[in-house]
């Protein structure tokens, strides 16, 4: 399948994932790979901090192995395919990193009813000249929706789009920088309502910081840096569900678990009733169960917009195309371990089992985005069962009638990631870097007079905000 940096996508995560992934680990940034590249070449041998820069090369060397498509971005053409020749671009003068100083960012509870999660860090700005004057230096965090179904095939714009989540400019005008390190702390509370990260078959939702720097000659410079952005849906009570079989009596209660996740498994309860069809004066008729299975169905759905070239294609702007994609991840005959009561009333069966999703297909967790993306799960079970004759009289004997039955029953179910030792933002309540004063909060030195004089509290006047409620009828 054709990707947009051009990059063969074989199987998820994708080549290009990976090797985003690659970086952010390991604080890599292409444009610090061109200058460790060009410094090797131009360097005497092993000097100074020429180990660092052999692994660093050996690193360059794998990532672009793997991704042919980096070869088409202006930046890197210009300095992957040299001209053969002694003379080297001298090198960038000051390069950024991005440090993350949050716990793992986590949503904690529905889009409607999270507080976000805090995101805190640090943009480091490492100036290699003796002095640098950076003239622009901002770091977006912006939101990508890509389909892997654009419509316009290999066109970037149809297959990728880009919001602005949050923009920090740190300089408001030129600065002069002296070799060494320079931090510019950050912090922004990621909103609850945002879609979490998401790769699912058909699409994806990916979160990224990217920060760039210009120095008053022109030069720029760049990091990128992958956020994962999770949502752990709160586990309430078992859910019941009641299913029916007409024209049959038989009749399910099935018990699930509130929310599952990707890792781990969950215990599903059933208990089947109605097995007894009709009483005869001497013979009952009845339903075996002769055979159980269940499977996980994942359901993805994305919405892949046109591009304003490709508009025509899906009759006119703003307008896309629905894709939706069904595959099974975890499947499982159960053989044995119901117990059957022919004896009570109607006659039931009960059985609990234990259910898990198969994370070799690397399950995605439920997602909604308001732009089209949405991953959703089914818990199908099947039973099939058996029509079968008992005498009543003398000897109780079953002889088959021949009648069967397939009974289908589907149950919506929420896969999300577990909340583990991650404590939602408003509880544990870090303050963000804008909030922190840089002093104390002063006394009210400019009060002269008589505390005791002061109005007490429940005296103040609160001016509009009484009237408004006492309109509505609440004062
Ligand atoms: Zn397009």
């Amino acid at each position: 399948m054709p990707h947009p940096t051009g990059v063969r996508v074989l199987n998820r995560p994708s080549v290009f994932s990976n090797i985003t992934k690659k970086s952010a680990k390991r604080n890599i940034d292409p444009e610090k790979l061109d200058h460790v590249v060009r410094t090797d070449l131009a360097d005497p041998p092993l000097s100074r901090g020429s180990m660092d820069r052999l692994h660093s090369r050996d690193v360059r060397k794998s990532l672009t192995a793997h991704l042919p498509g980096r070869s088409s971005s202006p930046a890197s053409k210009s300095k992957a395919s040299p001209k053969p020749s002694p003379r080297i671009a001298p090198a960038k003068p000051a390069r950024l990193a991005i440090e993350i100083e949050s716990p793992p960012l986590i949503l904690h509870g529905s889009p409607s009813h999270s507080t976000g999660a805090l995101l805190s860090g640090q943009l480091l700005l490492t100036v290699t000249d003796p002095e640098v004057t950076i003239q622009s230096y901002e770091m977006i965090l912006q939101g990508r929706m890509t389909t892997r179904k654009p419509v316009g095939k290999d066109c970037p714009e149809c297959t990728t789009k880009i919001s602005h989540v949050r923009q920090w400019n740190f300089l408001s005008e030129a600065t002069l920088f002296k070799v060494g390190a320079h931090n510019f702390p950050f912090s922004h509370l990621l909103s609850g309502q945002l879609p979490a990260t998401c790769h699912s078959e058909l699409g994806r939702i990916d979160y990224f910081l990217r920060a760039e720097a210009t120095t008053s000659l022109g030069d720029k410079f760049a990091t990128e840096y992958a956020l994962p952005v999770q949502r752990a849906l709160m586990p309430g009570s078992d859910r019941n569900a009641q299913r029916v079989f007409p024209p049959t009596n038989l009749s399910a209660i099935v018990v699930l678990p509130p929310v599952i996740h990707p890792i781990g498994s969950f215990p599903v309860q059933m208990r089947l009733t109605g097995l007894v069809e009709s009483a005869l004066k001497d013979a009952q008729k009845r339903w075996r169960v002769r055979k159980m299975s269940w499977k996980i169905d994942e359901t993805s759905r994305v919405v892949s917009a046109a591009c304003s070239k490709h508009a025509h294609k899906v009759g006119g702007e703003g307008k896309g195309v629905l894709h939706e994609d069904t595959r099974t991840i975890a499947t499982e005959d159960i053989k044995q371990g119901w117990k059957t009561d022919f004896d009570i009333p109607g006659g039931q069966i009960e059985i609990e089992f234990t259910a898990a999703l198969n994370t070799n297909k690397q399950p995605v967790c439920d997602v909604e985005s308001p732009n089209g993306l949405s991953s959703s799960h089914l818990l199908v079970l099947e039973i099939i069962v058996s029509e079968e004759q008992v005498s009543l009289k003398g000897a109780k004997y079953a002889t088959p009638t021949g009648g069967a039955r397939v009974l289908r029953m589907q149950f919506k179910i929420i896969v999300t990631e577990r909340a583990g030792m991650g404590i939602s933002w408003d509880e544990e309540l870090p303050p963000p870097y804008e909030d922190v004063p840089h002093s104390p909060p002063g006394y009210l030195s400019e009060f002269q007079g008589d505390i005791n004089q002061l109005p007490r509290i429940e005296e103040l006047d609160l001016g509009d905000s009484v009237e408004v409620d006492s309109s509505s009828g609440r004062a």
